[in-house]
């Protein structure tokens, strides 16, 4: 059994326990929300581009459909094994839960290396995952998702196959009767079935930006609520308009979240002084010894010179040109460890552990990546007194655009992105404040532990349906 994949599991249901004993739940109700309701494991085969055929492994987990179809990603990856796909689909119902989406939570998971495949092969791969869930899969049953090494185009492949497997479940059940030809499917409904998609094949404008600009909505709620409470050095969200009091950011991961967030922050008024990507980080004026009075960098001109140069490292960018002279490259333990007023992990999980916790000194972390303050950091952290906005609230931007793709699909519609950005908005405060309110009410000196209320939001919520 793989012990990460274990491990993973063990904190997901860990977790749901806890705020299922905080809401004093009977042993049948916690076990119905620590067990998936079905497990599909499928072997199938694939040919390869030399003829021969290679056998893959691939689940399907449907965690909990208490509040609506199951809704979570399919990853593609070498070392994804069971307990780990488990683990996200167990997160997913949460995730939907806390974002107040009418969903439940699944996951999908393929034992494949895409980069050793070639395009047709990794087309095949994808077309033959998408026969295995075709029965199991649909708008009201069960809506997966792009997730680690899958993308639209992958998702657009698997929507063909659930429209032809729909079309032949049809035919062979027209040639046992004798009724005359089967009725065409309507293609966009099951369109529906899956999220992700790219936008002229249904997609929704705004989803490639939506999980950045998600968590930067969820900082700015924050920074509204604690108002004059705000911890030592970070000050009001209106003052983060201004330039000289703009508080400060770093990011670490300048990928798709972390790319999003800095360049949404950085227009919203916060001074992003740092990112990194796997190779390391950059920062401006960081002669300053202790560090404390570093420069905003130019998201825009960071992003075209990472274009450019392939990584971040070398990328010193100011009044429009690119080089490598002044600024610095710093590594992503130094990042992390910077006094900045908010820190954003988008990278990797357990970044921030017991080995640097003590060396955290932002008084404002945002969990962009999934999962990467470790329990121990979290509950070190949190006793003091830096808050935490949770990788389920976080992050919820983009599974929320999913909603808002699907609800497209299903109405026939298509939203302008500036709808979308404005539904996301409203979506993503209220499912902050809820978790808000709670958290100040379960509030335990000196810590506000917005995990923890969001866990025992999204747990409430399906326990009231149950009931
Ligand atoms: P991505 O692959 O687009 O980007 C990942 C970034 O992390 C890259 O910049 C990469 O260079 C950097 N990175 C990799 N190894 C690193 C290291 N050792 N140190 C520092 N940086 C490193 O991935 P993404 O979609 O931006 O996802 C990032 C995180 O956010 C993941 O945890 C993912 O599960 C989570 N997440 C993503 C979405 C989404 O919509 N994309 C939604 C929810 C959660």
């Amino acid at each position: 059994m793989d012990s990460q994949g274990q491990k993973m599991l063990e904190t997901a249901q860990s977790i749901v326990r806890k705020a299922a004993a905080d809401l004093n739940l009977d042993t049948e109700t916690v076990k119905r929300l620590v067990e998936p309701e079905a497990i599909h494991e499928f072997n199938f085969p694939v040919t390869m581009d030399d003829g021969s055929v290679r056998m893959f492994k691939g689940w399907r987990i449907q965690h909990n459909r208490v509040l609506g179809p199951y809704k979570g990603g399919i990853r593609f990856h070498p070392d994804t094994v069971r307990e780990e796909v488990q683990a996200l689909a167990t997160l997913m119902t949460i995730k939907c839960a806390v974002a107040g989406l009418p969903y439940g939570g699944g996951k999908g998971g393929v034992v494949v290396d895409p980069k050793q495949l070639s395009t047709k092969e990794l087309e095949r791969v994808s077309r033959a995952y998408a026969r295995q869930i075709a029965a199991i899969v649909g708008p009201y049953t069960d809506v997966p998702a792009p997730d680690v090494n899958t993308n639209p185009t992958i998702m657009s492949w698997m929507v063909d196959e659930i429209i032809k497997a729909n079309q032949d479940r049809l035919k062979r059940l027209y040639a046992s009767s004798d009724a005359a030809q089967p009725p065409r499917l309507n293609p966009n409904y099951f369109r529906a079935t899956f999220t992700g998609k790219p936008v002229e094949k249904g997609g929704t404008l705004g989803r490639t930006e939506a999980t950045g600009r998600g968590g930067v909505i969820i900082l700015q709620a924050l920074l509204k609520k604690l108002g004059s409470n705000l911890p030592n050095r970070v000050r009001t969200s209106s003052a983060a308009r201004s330039a000289e009091h703009a508080l400060t950011v770093a990011v670490q991961g300048f990928g798709n979240v972390g790319y999003y967030f800095a360049k949404i922050a950085q227009s919203a008024g916060f001074k992003v002084v740092a990112v990194s990507d796997s190779k390391g980080g950059i920062i401006k004026n960081s002669e300053l010894a202790d560090r404390r009075d570093l420069s905003a960098l130019d998201i825009n001109l960071v992003y075209q010179c990472k274009k450019e140069r392939g990584s971040l490292a070398g990328c010193y960018c100011a009044g429009g040109v690119c080089d490598t002279r002044g600024g610095q490259i710093i590594s992503n333990a130094e990042l992390l460890e910077l006094p900045v007023d908010v820190l954003v992990p988008a990278a990797l999980e357990n970044v921030i552990n017991e080995d640097n916790m003590k060396k955290i000194k932002a008084k404002i972390i945002v969990e962009m990546a999934n999962g990467p303050i470790t329990e121990e950091a979290y509950d070190y952290l949190t006793k003091k007194g830096v808050i935490i906005i949770p990788d389920v609230l976080a992050n919820s931007g983009g599974v929320t655009v999913s909603y808002l793709e699907w609800y497209q699909n299903i109405q026939n519609v298509s939203w302008t992105e500036e709808k979308v950005n404005k539904k996301l908005e409203q979506m993503m405060i209220a499912a902050f404040t809820k978790i808000w309110q709670k958290a100040a009410r379960m509030k335990q000196s000196p810590g506000l532990d917005l995990k923890q209320a969001a866990f025992v939001v999204a747990v409430e919520r399906i326990v009231d349906v149950v009931e």
